[in-house]
């Protein structure tokens, strides 16, 4: 048996493209263009691309992007201020503060002063409380993406066993509460999980975001399951030959064995181009819903 690979890819980019034609209608509708806003402090590398992306998605959906660059030694107090003149800006529905930052800021300190309404990462306490207390909320949006994956491709969750592996802030707690939300019985295993394999067998939806590279073996996986895959991880791949440096060439990996697990699961997402893909879409599709939120307007199903 080999499972079927869900194409993050593609739904994403459907999702996308839903998200183009619901903009297209605000402006039509409302004259109401939703503006996301991306700050960058530093020059990390992978994050550099990643706020790229992002204001070409943005733009690509037809909403407006504003990025801003702030250099490694800001304060705290400077981003402070960024982030409270993006509060107060009436073009700006969405904002994003780039992580990690650099460290004399505290990301805690950054994320408590963003307007929660424009908080599209989801990660403000009050979002966070609101998803926990099943009220409407902007939800951070890898986890979003996730359950959008699962949705997908099993219909109604109701009634199956979830198990989420990770219980951080920004995947694990979130990706938790919208499989409750959806009505599944939601098993979180972290580090201090006693048999974690035993855990797993028993999950017919089994989401790992760990950050530990193939963590999760083919035999952790129930026959039939349905496997997200949240990790990213970066490891050597001496098949692929070495670099211009002479130094091994990588790859990306994510949590689960995915050779083993393919083997035995109904589902699984590859990485990359599972999750992945996802991410940026929900991100839009958070923007999209605070534009609605702000402007009064009903809010346009994607
Ligand atoms: P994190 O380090 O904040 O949390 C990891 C969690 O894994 C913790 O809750 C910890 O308890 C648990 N854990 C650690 N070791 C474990 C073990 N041996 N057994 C079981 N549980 C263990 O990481 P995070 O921010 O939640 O990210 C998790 C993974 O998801 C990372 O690989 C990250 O790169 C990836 N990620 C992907 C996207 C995406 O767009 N696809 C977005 C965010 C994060």
């Amino acid at each position: 048996m080999t499972a079927h690979i869900i194409d993050g890819k593609a739904i994403a980019a459907e999702l996308r493209g839903r998200i183009g034609l619901a903009v297209t209608e605000l402006q039509n509708t409302h004259n109401l263009t939703p503006g996301l806003a991306v700050v960058l402090v530093g020059e990390d590398a992978a994050s550099q691309v990643y706020v790229r992306n992002k204001g070409i998605a943005t733009k690509q959906a037809g909403m407006a992007s504003f990025e801003f660059r702030l250099p490694a030694d800001t304060p705290q107090e400077t981003l402070l201020d960024k982030v409270r003149s993006l509060n107060d800006d009436p073009d700006v529905h969405g904002i994003l503060v780039q992580f990690p930052v650099p460290e004399q800021i505290s990301q805690q300190v950054v994320v408590d002063t963003i307007r929660p309404d424009k908080d599209v990462d989801g990660l403000h306490p009050i979002n966070a409380g609101r998803l926990a207390s099943g009220l409407p909320a902007l939800t951070p949006c890898t986890p979003l993406g996730s359950v959008i994956l699962a949705k997908q491709t099993l219909g109604d969750l109701t009634g199956k066993h979830a198990v989420v592996i990770g219980r951080s802030n920004l995947v694990g707690k979130p990706v938790a509460q919208l499989l409750l939300k959806e009505n599944c019985t939601v098993t979180i295993a972290h580090s201090r999980t006693q048999d974690l394999a035993s855990v797993c067998r028993s999950a017919d939806i089994l989401v790992a975001a760990v950050g530990i590279a193939e963590l999760v073996k083919g035999d952790w996986v129930k026959p039939g399951a349905c496997v997200i895959d949240v990790g990213i991880n970066r490891v050597e791949a001496p098949e692929k030959g070495v670099d211009d440096a002479g130094q091994p060439k990588t790859k990306l990996v994510g949590d689960v064995a995915f050779d083993e697990a393919v083997k035995v699961a109904g589902h699984i997402t590859p990485v990359p181009g599972g999750v992945g893909p996802m991410t940026i879409a929900c991100l839009l599709r958070n923007t999209l819903t605070a534009a609605c939120r702000q402007a009064g307007v009903p809010e346009v199903e994607v």
